[in-house]
């Protein structure tokens, strides 16, 4: 599964520092990122990864590349068939893909899966339209609505949900399953009223529906969302701040997810410390590459979220940098 090619050495270095570089080179590795839609925050910062990793690879030989996938369980079931070496996905994802429960009952414990470190956090977030007059998750009863892609985070949480407020798909005038890139147009061309998105903020795809079509964030909040977070340990409350979008200039309460970079057991253990050395070692500038991981902290990205163990390769990185003992 861990792709590598050895290409012969071209001749002998007479300078010893430039011998070392061949040597990296003549070993180099692939890698490969599963992350998400490229209108949201997974594929960015995928992308925001592998540049801290491929600025340095005349020295470790490793080139990170980022595939755009369908999501969260997409990337977890694409790690262990061994198709990705690493993705993003949801911590409760994460936490069920370890557990071998929930969407991931049928496939058993993913005993191979191992955490690297934390990413942003990813509110639950419904959107709807600007001449829509759902004010609340209920509401969404006998409207049109993207619950997503199958493969995706937000489709996954958002079948925890509707069972929580007890709605089923029937429920819904539309049960629509676009993925993150196509959702903007559905919703401001009117095939559906709204849309959830279960991402990091701001993202590109939201950024688009409210300066487009006037789109509106709506609190997701109830005794079935107090429940939820007071039953598990992967959720908590969250904000999206007012004025983060066009029009939407007050906080919105929701519940919300972490997301998480992950990879199995079975990825060298050299190329997770390079991954994980490279982003923790570069976190400023790591932080600059999007505004949603501008919230950044190495002190939590090393624990929040994160059910499966750390892989080796992160615990001697986080070791080396002081993140933990
Ligand atoms: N949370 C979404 C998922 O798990 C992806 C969000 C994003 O692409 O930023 O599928």
């Amino acid at each position: 599964m861990f792709r590598s090619i050895r290409a012969a050495l071209v001749g002998a270095s007479a300078v010893a520092a430039l011998f070392a570089a061949d040597i990296a080179q003549a070993q180099q590795q692939f890698v490969a990122i599963g992350t998400g839609g490229l209108t949201g925050v997974y594929y960015p910062a995928g992308g925001a990864i592998c540049r801290m990793v491929n600025r340095d690879r005349a020295q470790h030989g490793i080139r990170c590349s980022v595939e755009s996938t369908g999501g969260s369980v997409f990337n977890l079931n694409a790690i262990r068939s061994g198709e990705l070496e690493f993705g993003i996905a949801q911590s409760d994802w994460q936490y069920h893909a370890f557990n071998g429960t929930s969407q991931f009952a049928d496939a058993g414990p993913f005993e191979d899966l191992r955490a690297v470190f934390a990413l942003h956090p990813e509110p639950f977030t419904l959107i709807v339209r600007g001449d829509s007059d759902i004010q609340s998750f209920e509401d969404l009863r006998g409207k049109r609505v993207n619950v997503g892609n199958p493969g995706s985070g937000q489709r996954a949480t958002m079948e925890v949900v509707m069972e929580a407020f007890g709605i089923s798909m029937s429920d819904f005038a539309l049960a629509a399953e676009l993925p993150g890139p196509e959702m903007p147009a559905g919703l401001c061309d009117n095939r559906f009223e709204a849309m959830i998105y279960t991402v990091g903020h701001p993202a590109a795809a939201i950024q688009e529906v409210t300066t487009t079509c006037d789109a509106r964030l709506v609190s997701v909040v109830g005794e079935p969302i107090d429940r939820l977070v007071a039953d598990r340990a992967y959720y908590s409350v969250a904000t999206v701040p007012g004025g983060m979008y066009r029009g939407n200039d007050e906080d919105i309460t929701t519940f919300g997810v972490g997301a998480t970079f992950v990879t199995s057991a079975q990825v060298p253990e050299e190329a997770v410390y390079v991954l994980a050395k490279a982003v923790m070692e570069n976190i400023d500038s790591f932080r600059g590459l999007h505004p949603a991981l501008a919230v950044l902290e190495p002190a939590t990205m090393v624990s929040d979220g994160l059910s499966a163990p750390l892989h080796p390769g992160a615990e001697r990185a986080f070791r080396e940098l002081g993140l933990i003992d």
